[in-house]
């Protein structure tokens, strides 16, 4: 059983290894990214308000995804584990998933930092946007939320460390090496 967070900067790799790990071991992978893209995508009340603010690579307001976590984490497939991928994404936001997980009885067995350098992120995600035509992904929007991820995301790496649940992995190496060093450091 694993229940473990990934965080990484955007364009690191933590959706296609967090889905990879998941199916893998028979876990949901929770991405609050693509549940909010899903919202947007269907115009459903949640997707509507948070539309302006991924557009803007912003965050949404954490009651939105503090909502949708509260309910999701407690849906029968997730009783036996899960990645969250995504959340938490500032301090508040893991203040109170540890507050959760005490309610419902359940605890974080390790985080993840996948770990890659701005200048490679900054290419990926252009041509991801390029590709995929996903409204946050042009440059601008890019280093915006870097900037964020900096400014609010980053100091979750010693809030977990403190914790002493931390692991880091290289993220700039060929995906399936990404895959077996992931493999091994949530092993330990
Ligand atoms: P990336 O890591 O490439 O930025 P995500 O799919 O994780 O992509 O997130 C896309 C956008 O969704 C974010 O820029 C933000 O607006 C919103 N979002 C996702 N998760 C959260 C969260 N936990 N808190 C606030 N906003 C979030």
């Amino acid at each position: 059983m694993s229940r473990l967070i990934f965080l990484g900067v955007p364009g690191a790799g933590k959706g296609t290894q967090a889905a990879l790990l998941a199916e893998s071991q028979g876990i949901p992978h929770i991405s609050t990214g693509d549940i909010l893209r899903a919202a947007v995508k269907n115009q459903t009340p949640l997707g509507v308000q948070a539309k302006g603010f991924m557009d803007a690579g912003n965050l949404v307001p954490d009651s939105l995804v503090i909502d949708l976590i509260r309910e999701r984490l407690q849906e029968p497939d997730a009783l036996k584990g899960w990645i969250l991928d995504g959340f938490p994404r500032n301090v508040p936001q893991a203040g109170f998933l540890e507050q959760l997980l005490q309610e419902i009885n359940q605890s974080c067995d390790r985080t993840v930092n996948l770990d890659v350098a701005d200048e490679v992120v900054v290419k990926r995600l252009v041509e991801r946007g390029l590709a995929s035509g996903r409204s946050d992904d042009t440059e601008d929007t890019i280093r915006h939320r870097l900037q964020v991820y900096r400014e609010q995301t980053e100091p979750l790496i010693a809030f977990y460390r403190d914790r002493g649940a931390l692991v880091t992995v290289n993220g700039d190496q060929p995906m399936d090496a990404v895959t077996t060093a992931l493999k091994a450091a949530i092993a330990v």
